[in-house]
């Protein structure tokens, strides 16, 4: 692995591979991320409402995610948007849990509410915008609940490997990286899906490296085919919007799939990922 290339991530010793096979398997609720099976986590950019949550929970799981997601306490750019409903958003997602099994991934946006979000979440999510909030890195690496690491839009591969070696220095191991597209000169879509990231970090890093293409793109119609492109990147899982409704959805409804678009991006998935040699990502009953 030398070269000289590899020197510029030397701050992040301990999310580097020290060998070419190692690898940091992430282990959730019996589901392996980065174990060999492609891992999709879908489900509402918000918690909106118990049926909407409930719905998309029911319907993910049946096309073959493994783990929910659904913001609660939401990062939002105008202090007039939907802000998340907190607390009661947590406890819808916990709900889901118990009535689908699905493991569940929540953002947590302040160090201060890392306990509580913990006492709820299977994974914390940290958001692009917080990838630098090292105060939050360790409040939530310290709840020892695993970490789903969001590539901050303007962040480096580099930075992105600081961020998960901060996470790893505070005695948490199970970070999961995550590229969800960065900030380039196009303004077509949201952001620029970088799939060279993921090849990358696949390479050099021993985390498993999950894809995000709904923030990537911004535009529902383009997310299936960068999630393809993400298996064929060697990514370890997906992290994906759906709504039951994206027309009347609180927040990024513009790049969120609806149920048959779900459905057939997954059923479309499995084949990409059998030829990769991953398993499956869809029950046997979709495919
Ligand atoms: C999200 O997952 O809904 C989100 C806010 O993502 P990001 O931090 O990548 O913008
Ligand atoms: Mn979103």
């Amino acid at each position: 692995m030398g070269g000289g290339w590899i020197e510029q991530f030397a701050d992040a010793p301990d999310v580097l591979k020290s060998a070419p096979d190692q690898k940091t398997v992430v282990w959730v609720r019996g589901v392996a991320i980065g174990g060999g099976e492609f891992v999709t986590m879908a489900g509402p950019c918000s918690v909106e409402t118990e049926r909407q949550l409930m719905e998309t929970a029911e319907r993910v799981a049946a096309a073959g995610a493994r783990v929910l997601r659904g913001g609660a306490f939401k990062p939002r750019s105008s202090p007039y948007a939907f802000q998340g409903l907190g607390l009661e958003g947590l406890k819808l997602l916990a709900a889901a849990r118990e009535a689908t099994g699905l493991a569940i991934v929540t953002e947590v946006m302040a160090a201060a509410d890392a306990p509580l979000v913990a006492e709820y979440a299977d994974i914390l999510q940290i958001g692009s915008r917080s990838m630098e909030n090292y105060a939050l890195l360790e409040a939530a690496a310290k709840t020892g609940r695993p970490i789903l690491l969001k590539r901050g839009m303007v962040a480096t591969v580099a930075d992105l490997l600081r961020s998960a070696q901060c996470v790893v220095s505070y005695g948490n191991p199970n970070v999961i990286l995550c590229e969800r597209g960065i900030r380039t000169f196009e303004t077509a879509t949201r952001n620029t899906f970088d799939v060279t990231a993921i090849v990358m970090l696949k390479e050099i890093a021993r985390l498993p490296v999950i894809a995000d293409p709904s923030h990537a793109a911004g535009r529902r119609s383009l997310v299936p085919a960068l999630a393809r492109s993400a298996v064929a990147a060697g990514a370890d899982g997906l992290l994906v919007e759906v709504h039951p409704h994206p027309d009347e959805a609180w927040s990024d409804g513009e790049q969120s799939l609806t149920f048959a678009e779900f459905d057939a991006m997954m059923a479309e998935l499995a084949p990409w990922c059998e030829l990769r040699g991953a398993r499956s990502c869809v029950p046997e009953t979709v495919a």
